[in-house]
């Protein structure tokens, strides 16, 4: 087979550019841009992913620098923060996507519609195979590998399922497909409700949304529910008394929205009360039957059953599996369990410098001596000096460091479990080994910044600007003075239905309010990658403020 691959002429690449032509080596065939490499004076810039850091990336390039491949199974940029408003139709699927190739016309640059399987990083070639099914998972039926100068990994995550049983009866919210899937689930479930046939058992099942996960997403699909609920419902299924839609959500911590500032999580939970909106916290999912839910209530122990119509599960993001497969290739440099390594420069450990960047939701920088510092910390913050802390004392230091060392953040939502698992005399205290122990792991079991858009967006950015920048140095030692990344946090917001939402700024600056809500909208509006999309959200918004919203069901 592979004699006969040798004999084959080389092919263009349907749909790319001219100067692109595939040839074939021993290892399957390999998509060579030969001309590009020969004449043109520009790297081959290729890009995993079409999403936030992927297309931040985009923004800063040079097309007189680079020949630029963005590799990716979608062939738009999702605008994912308002994905949750698609679910009930308050927005447009169409209008929250923008096509890659749109955002690469600018650059000239080309698109494959591909997955990116593996790298190989001494060859400097990226594995990829086809997404469309109908033509098989491989390309020309062997590996095909596509050539790189320099590689930027944006693939983002995955829904971390936490191995719980029964996740193909759930629906997800990470893709446009997701948000189509649950809009369609949402009014199949109206409709089957309001039919004259429907028992009032059946009906009760049908109407019951439950969310596993008090996170953003959560958060905000429930809002959006709550809003659907209060202006459509209403008027247009007479037949379905508004009382017996339930929404419930179910949070393993104490609090919901728990990675913002407690009053956000209190201001959150009080509306939610007035809403209607079951939050039931302090609670773990065990298993989700196909109509069913069961958790297990931390404080009890008691197993309780909550029957559902839609059940959402959104409990945190973990490695795609590209990802998984480049961290166990690379097992001397990368030890992180939920993203790929990088140093300060967004530079993949283990890989030849300056020629491998990872950025967003699949890349961590390591904190330079997180454990030394906190331990340091928290020695010299140890008011009775025996060398232990309580669970009060340990709640309010880390509480107190949380800002500086936000790997502590996601620990702090669990806290109790922390402090249980830890305690390993069960004495009430932890002492200062047990305290390095859960640092240690803290380290490596989580990421140094949380999965954000904004995250993204300022890593992809200081990637772009600075390749630009070392395509004109000559010297290492030039390279070597570039400044490193640094984040910036710009605060956090959520919508938390009727008009409301919630905006962290950080240091307790906290707001709610029809100002938030504003301030939410045109924070997106803003933000948008295409006047197109611009456009689509005013003319959504406008729809939905004169009409309602669409409620067909397709
Ligand atoms: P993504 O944007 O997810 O892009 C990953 C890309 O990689 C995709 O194009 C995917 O198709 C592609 N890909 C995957 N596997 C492969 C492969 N093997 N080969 C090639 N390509 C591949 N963040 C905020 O800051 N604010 C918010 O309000 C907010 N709301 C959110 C709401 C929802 C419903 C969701 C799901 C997320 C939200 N986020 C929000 C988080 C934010 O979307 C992510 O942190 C961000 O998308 C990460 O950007 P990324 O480029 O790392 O990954």
């Amino acid at each position: 087979e592979v004699d006969e691959l040798h004999k084959r002429p080389p092919r263009r690449v349907i749909g790319g550019p001219k100067n692109l032509v595939m040839t074939h080596g021993c290892k399957g065939s390999v998509l060579k841009a030969e001309e590009i490499h020969e004449n043109d004076p520009r790297q081959r810039l290729v890009i995993l992913g079409s999403g936030w850091g992927a297309v931040s990336v985009i923004n800063q390039l040079d097309h007189k620098k680079f020949h630029v491949t963005v590799v990716s199974p979608t062939n738009y940029f999702l605008f994912t923060p308002l994905l949750p408003s698609a679910t009930v139709g308050t927005l447009e699927l169409r209008s929250l996507i923008e096509p890659v190739r749109r955002l690469l016309a600018k650059l000239g640059g080309y698109y494959l519609e591909a997955r990116a399987e593996d790298v190989d990083f001494e060859n400097q070639l990226v594995e990829v195979s086809g997404v469309n099914k109908s033509e098989g998972r491989k390309f020309y039926g062997m590996s095909d590998y596509f050539p790189y100068d320099k590689l930027v990994i944006a693939v983002g995550s995955e829904s971390m399922t936490h191995g719980v049983e029964g996740m193909e009866y759930c629906n997800f919210l990470k893709s446009i497909t997701d948000a189509r899937d649950i809009r369609r689930k949402v009014m199949e479930n109206f409709e089957k409700a309001s039919l004259p046939t429907t028992t009032d058992e059946e009906r009760r099942q049908l109407l019951s949304f439950v969310i596993c996960g008090g996170g953003p997403t959560g958060v905000e699909f429930a809002a959006e529910l709550y809003d659907f609920l209060n202006e459509d419902l209403v008027g247009y299924f007479p037949a379905i008394p508004p009382e017996e839609v339930q929404v419930h959500i179910i949070q393993s911590a104490g609090h919901i929205l728990n990675t913002y500032d407690l009053k956000i999580s209190e201001m959150t939970e009080a509306k939610f009360k007035r809403d209607n909106i079951n939050v039931i916290t302090g609670a773990r999912v065990g298993k989700v039957n196909p109509t069913s839910v069961i958790y297990k209530d931390k404080a009890t122990g008691k197993e309780v059953e909550i029957p559902f119509g839609v059940c959402l599960w959104s409990t945190g993001v973990g490695m795609t599996p590209l990802v998984k497969t480049l961290v166990a290739k690379l097992p001397t440099s990368q030890s992180n369990k939920h993203a790929i390594e990088t140093d300060a420069y967004m530079r993949v450990l283990g890989t030849p410098k300056e020629t491998v960047y990872a950025i967003g939701d699949c890349a961590t920088i390591p904190q330079p001596q997180f454990v030394g510092k906190v331990m340091e910390y928290i020695k010299e913050h140890d008011t009775n000096n025996d060398g232990t802390l309580s669970y009060e004392e340990f709640k309010s230091l880390a509480n107190k460091i949380v800002a500086k060392h936000s790997i502590l953040k996601v620990f702090l939502a669990h806290i109790d479990e922390v402090f249980e698992k830890y305690d390993m005399d069960h004495n009430g205290k932890l002492d200062f080994d047990e305290i390095q122990a859960f640092l240690r792991d803290a380290e490596k079991s989580c990421t140094a910044l949380p999965a954000t858009a904004q995250v993204a967006n300022q890593q992809g950015t200081f990637v772009g600007k600075r390749i630009n920048t070392i395509y004109d140095l000559t010297s290492a030692e030039e390279i070597e003075k570039l400044p490193p990344f640094k984040y910036t946090h710009l605060g956090s917001l959520a919508y938390i239905g009727g008009n409301d939402a919630v905006l962290d700024m950080g240091r307790g600056m906290v707001y709610s309010g029809l100002g938030s809500e504003y301030m939410w909208r045109s924070v997106y509006f803003t933000e948008q990658v295409s006047m197109r999309t611009r456009l689509l959200l005013l003319l959504d918004w406008s729809k939905r403020a004169v009409f309602g919203r669409d409620i067909s069901k397709f």
